[in-house]
């Protein structure tokens, strides 16, 4: 992060998780079956659509209060998933922001008996995986022309699926489908507002001509400091 300094390299992280009961099913699901199928529940409101957003909220807090760059939270496509954002954050404090906050996670949640999970597909089947999708931009990128920099990223990055896919988290395998707003494991993909590529360029910064892009593979367990150091290695590193 220091050697590349200079592009002000930034992230945002959108950590996706699952919320358990004590037996270890998602909160809220009866125990001996399903909940209707996925459709109303992202960004959902009201009893049936959405779980224990006392907890949400408190952690949204927690994480002001503790100096925690938290930016949103929404709830997920599956029933008892949520999402929180952190970021921007500009080089290794992306990893120390994320680290607290799924921290200060953890022991809110404590406090209203649900576990939190991070595997990367709690449910197998018809169930939505798990993110850490990570967002990035170097001060090139953020200005007019920016776009000609975003590409050349994703050029470097597509030469190096294998090696960004082996540090983006464990069981990523079974979340990587092709199906449920993901891109296949062993397929690199880009497009403008495109869900079920490995790497999406928001359709705001293609109209624009600059911003950030968002690459969609990484695991909600990943570990952070591992995927913005590859980040930046791979998008500062020569072509080959
Ligand atoms: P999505 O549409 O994929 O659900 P979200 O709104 O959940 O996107 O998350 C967007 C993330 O992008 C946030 O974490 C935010 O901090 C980050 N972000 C916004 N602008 C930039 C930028 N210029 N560089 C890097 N990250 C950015
Ligand atoms: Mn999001
Ligand atoms: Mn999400
Ligand atoms: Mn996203």
């Amino acid at each position: 992060m220091e050697a590349h300094a200079e592009h002000k390299p930034w992230f945002g992280l959108e950590q996706e998780y699952t919320l358990l009961d004590l037996s270890d099913r998602p909160y809220g699901w009866p125990p001996n079956g399903f909940p209707a199928p996925q459709g109303p529940y992202y960004c959902g409101v009201g009893t049936g659509k959405v779980v224990q957003r006392d907890i949400v909220d408190a952690h949204y807090k927690a994480c002001l209060y503790a100096g925690v760059k938290i930016a949103g939270t929404n709830a997920e496509v599956m029933p008892a998933q949520w999402e929180f954002q952190v970021g921007p954050c500009e080089g290794i404090e992306m990893g120390d922001h994320l680290w607290i906050a799924r921290y200060l996670l953890h022991r809110i949640a404590e406090d209203f008996g649900a576990k939190i999970s991070v595997h990367p597909k709690p449910i197998p089947g018809d169930w939505n995986g798990a993110g850490l999708h990570t967002n990035f931009s170097t001060k090139e990128m953020r200005v007019e022309g920016g776009m000609k920099h975003i590409e050349a990223a994703i050029k470097k990055l597509e030469a190096r699926h294998n090696e960004h896919i082996a540090v983006y988290g464990e069981d990523n395998d079974k979340r990587l489908t092709g199906r449920h707003e993901t891109g296949a494991i062993d397929k690199f993909t880009w497009g403008v507002a495109d869900r079920g590529a490995s790497i999406r360029i928001p359709r705001e910064v293609s109209a624009k001509g600059f911003g950030y892009f968002e690459d969609r593979r990484p695991a909600s367990n990943a570990d952070p400091y591992r995927i913005t150091g590859i980040i930046v290695e791979t998008c500062f590193g020569s072509a080959e």
